[in-house]
């Protein structure tokens, strides 16, 4: 928003008025009266769908909890375009926690609007959720689900690594079980080919080694950038300003 020329007024929830009890409803109009476009982030899945009712604005899923981050979809699938030029007859696979992680919900559902075949490496217990597989399966798109990313790379165009969401873990014990398990190193990357990108929501912990950052095929940091002028475009197209004019 401020490289458009506009300013921004953050609130949160150690700020507003909801530690004084206030109503995300209530908040959220008065966000809306204050600007002309209000991003929402919040810790409860659905709880943006349930405030974009009260907001005369426009309001935008700046992510949900475990439930969506659409804005992340739009820059990831943005990303791909540039780094492969299209989208269509590619195979990408998510890695990490996909039940926890919104980013991966968003993209498989932003996803089936083209022909792409899907591809899940979760450790245990932390699998694509249901609903979200049941959605890409009604559009038609094959999904396979895989345990070792060394089944998974001599197929894949679009590697996307996901981190362990540990603020969703209960203990830490449960959390340490799950992460380091699946890592891309540039040892474990001779077996990928030599045309794929690795794409990363970030912030990444330990699920890519550092030594990879330098092969062209890391995407993760293009992929920031790319996110802020997709966000750029989203923001004036929602305000109805074409900042080229
Ligand atoms: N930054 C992304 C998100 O807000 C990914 C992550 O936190 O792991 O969901």
């Amino acid at each position: 928003m401020q490289r458009l020329g506009g300013s921004v007024i953050h609130t949160d929830a150690t700020s507003s008025s909801a530690k004084k009890g206030e109503t995300l409803e209530d908040s959220v109009s008065v966000m809306a009266s204050y600007s002309d476009v209000v991003v929402l982030r919040h810790p409860e899945p659905g709880a943006v769908a349930r405030a974009a009712r009260h907001c005369r604005k426009p309001i935008i899923n700046a992510g949900d909890g475990i439930g969506e981050h659409p804005t992340q979809a739009l820059l990831d699938v943005f990303t791909i375009r540039e780094e492969i030029g299209t989208v269509n007859g590619l195979t990408i696979t998510m890695v990490g926690d996909l039940k926890n992680g919104r980013t991966v919900h968003s993209l498989a559902r932003l996803l089936t609007l083209y022909q792409v075949q899907l591809q899940y490496v979760s450790p245990r217990g932390l699998g694509m959720p249901k609903h979200i597989t049941e959605f890409v399966a009604s559009k038609g798109i094959p999904q396979r689900v895989y345990e070792r990313l060394e089944d998974v790379l001599e197929d894949t165009h679009v590697l996307y690594m996901t981190r362990i969401q540990r603020e969703r873990f209960q203990s830490q014990e449960e959390y340490e079980k799950t992460r380091g398990l699946l890592v891309v190193t540039p040892q474990l990357m001779t077996r990928a080919r030599r045309r794929m990108v690795v794409m990363h929501p970030l912030p990444r912990v330990d699920e890519i080694s550092p030594e990879f950052d330098s092969d062209p095929r890391a995407a993760y940091f293009r992929q920031a950038e790319y996110g802020m002028y997709v966000r750029m475009a989203l923001l004036s197209m929602v305000a109805g300003v074409n900042p080229l004019t």
